[in-house]
């Protein structure tokens, strides 16, 4: 495959080198292996939303995909932002984990999988710590693509489960959670990689989180915005979103982007405290964050990057504030997973310091039904 140059107002692209290729071609990295961006100067006209249907396909002009007749969708979006009051103030939280698949991911999923579909691929591979995996999974299943899942042995069996029902072929993987990538990257070379970390799609899936919250909050945007920070797919994702919102002219800033992460795991904020612009390398420990943990992500230097430039910061908690944080959230009716709780425990901490004027958001990014054997445990011993 050779690096044409492409149209230029849309295009993947190997920022280092300069190289680009096309939309439509079935990769997602560059010839000598690096991470590939997409670019594409997309705009809606928020006077055109009014009348259109409440899910994330509202944004459909700001998406990039090839064959808007073909959108792989169940209508998921438009989320749902409740107010909060931590930390004795008020707290925006968008209730992310309300997705046909019951993450988040389902954002980058439609987007991703509706490429894949445009461009004519029948069988994909994913790997994943769970929710990635049952994401593109189910969005396989929708568009009736062949789906073969990579996930550690020790993920949550509650999103094995939820996998195999829905028809992917599992491939359970001992040892870390780099290995597991591993082992996809491999079966990767035959088929297409549906990888939420590699794939570029799959940004332009998650950006619209920003979309939602700007057209929720009436085009304004938070001062602060808290997320979660493994592989960066929301943090980027949302980084990405406001970036374009402030191109066309709707805002005028971008919030300051916080990354979490568990302090079992946390490449990032090793990175951050002692002003690297690399993932620092690290001992990693068990943790019940396992949607965060981890250890090597692939992105972390454009994380790092983006919560710089904004103002923001990466933090990580402790796990008894997780297992404090979901019991908070669980007994206010939030049931939501453990990883979630790590995102919101950062959120919690970060209210608790924060300027009273400060306006200040945050996710919550996966259901706790996928956990709830793990939270029972969680919360009878904690
Ligand atoms: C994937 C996931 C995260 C972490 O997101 P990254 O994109 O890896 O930073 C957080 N919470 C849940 C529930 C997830 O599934």
């Amino acid at each position: 495959m050779i690096a044409t140059s492409c149209d230029i107002m849309q295009r993947l692209v190997n920022h280092t080198t300069g190289e680009s290729y096309p939309l439509d071609l079935p990769i997602w990295r560059s010839e000598s292996g690096a991470l590939l961006d997409l670019e594409f100067a997309g705009a809606f006209d928020p006077m055109e939303l009014i009348t259109r249907p409440a899910t994330l396909w509202r944004y459909q002009e700001a998406i990039p995909i090839s064959n808007p007749k073909g959108i792989v969708s169940f209508g998921e979006g438009m989320t749902p932002v409740t107010r909060m009051t931590v930390g004795g103030r008020t707290c925006l939280v968008k209730l992310d984990y309300l997705f046909p698949s019951g993450s988040y991911k389902d954002r980058g999923s439609t987007v991703l999988m509706s490429q894949a579909k445009a461009i004519g691929i029948q069988s994909v591979v994913q790997d994943s710590s769970g929710n990635a995996g049952a994401s593109v999974a189910t969005y396989a299943a929708l568009a009736g693509i062949d789906c073969e899942i990579f996930v550690p042995d020790s993920t949550s069996p509650a999103k094995l489960d939820q996998m195999r029902a829905i028809g992917a072929t599992l491939n359970l993987v001992p040892g870390s959670r780099e290995d597991t990538a591993n082992a996809a990257l491999a079966a990767a070379s035959e088929r297409y990689y549906a990888s939420h970390v590699w794939n570029p799609f799959f940004f332009h899936g998650t950006k619209t989180f920003a979309f939602e919250l700007c057209e929720q909050m009436e085009w304004k945007v938070p001062d602060t915005l808290i997320l979660p920070a493994g592989n960066g797919t929301l943090l980027l994702g949302a980084a990405i979103g406001f970036e374009e919102l402030k191109q066309m002219g709707i805002t005028n800033r971008i919030p300051m982007l916080i990354g979490v992460q568990t302090s079992h795991c946390a490449p990032l904020t090793a990175a951050w405290e002692s002003g690297g612009s690399v993932p620092a390398s690290i001992q990693t420990q068990p943790t019940i964050a396992e949607g965060i943990a981890i250890a090597e992500p692939h992105r972390g230097h454009q994380m790092l990057k983006v919560v710089k430039e904004t103002g923001g910061k990466m933090m990580s908690v402790e796990e008894e504030q997780i297992a404090e944080a979901l019991r908070w959230l669980c007994q206010r009716g939030y049931f939501v997973e453990p990883t979630s709780a790590a995102v919101f425990a950062g959120a919690m901490r970060y209210c608790e310091q924060a300027p009273n004027d400060e306006l200040i958001a945050t996710v919550l990014t996966g259901h706790g039904l996928k956990a709830a054997a793990k939270i029972q445990k969680l919360l009878s011993t904690s």
